[in-house]
This record gives C-alpha cells, sequence and structure tokens, in this order.
C-alpha cells in the first residue's frame, strides 16, 4: 500500500520543518494532493492514523487539499482540466501535453504549537 509511505514521508517532512522552527507540535496540517498523483484518498486516510502515531502530528487536524489535473496542449496551446493522465485535448484532440498541475503530493501548511 504506497500510501502508508507517503504519509511516513510526509510525517517525516514535517518533523523536519517542525524541528527546524523550533516547536514542538503540529497543531494542523494541509496536503495538497494533485487528482493525478496516483494517491487514494481513502487508503490515504487509513493509512495517516498510523503513520502519525507517537509523532508530533499525532494530534493534528489533517485537511486534504484536492488540486485537479490542468495541462496544455502541445499542439494548440489550450489550456485543459484532466482526469487522467492520458486524457486529450478537448479542442484538437491532440495527446501531447505538458502537464501544469495536478501531480503534487506536498505539506501546503503546518500550523506549530510552540510550549
Ligand atoms: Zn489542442
Amino acid at each position: 500500500m504506497h500510501e502508508f509511505y507517503i504519509a511516513l514521508s510526509i510525517v517525516e517532512t514535517a518533523e523536519l520543518e517542525v524541528k527546524k522552527a523550533g516547536g514542538n507540535l503540529v497543531e494542523e496540517i494541509v496536503l495538497e494532493i494533485g487528482d493525478l498523483a496516483g494517491v487514494e484518498e481513502e487508503a490515504l486516510e487509513y493509512a495517516w492514523e498510523e503513520a502519525v502515531k507517537q509523532t508530533i502530528l499525532e494530534k493534528a487536524r489533517c485537511t486534504i487539499e484536492k488540486k485537479s489535473g490542468i495541462a496544455r496542449c502541445l499542439n494548440c496551446q489550450q489550456e485543459f482540466t484532466l482526469s487522467f493522465a492520458y486524457d486529450i485535448c478537448p479542442s484538437c484532440n491532440g495527446f501531447r501535453k505538458e502537464l501544469l498541475q495536478g501531480k503534487e503530493i506536498r505539506i501546503r501548511s503546518l500550523t506549530i504549537l510552540y510550549n
């Protein structure tokens, strides 16, 4: 289940950030997950509960913000949203495109407690 490794690496990154900032607990974490990142949201939430046990994130509220897939057609330059990585351009049916958004898995913000 790769969501578990994703959750673990998010926790590791967050712990580093909190340490750098000199805090000792996370109150809230906001994650940005792209629709094309291949992450099953339910699986991630389930994995999250396990991954945060006995960490500074154990009591943190976790919010997931979904980012839709956006690409620019390399044929006609049209920007369009896509649900699947292999979606074609709706204007010219071209399949060559540059992905602008939708594959991200990242921490958007951390609310750190100092006490
Ligand atoms: Zn096009």
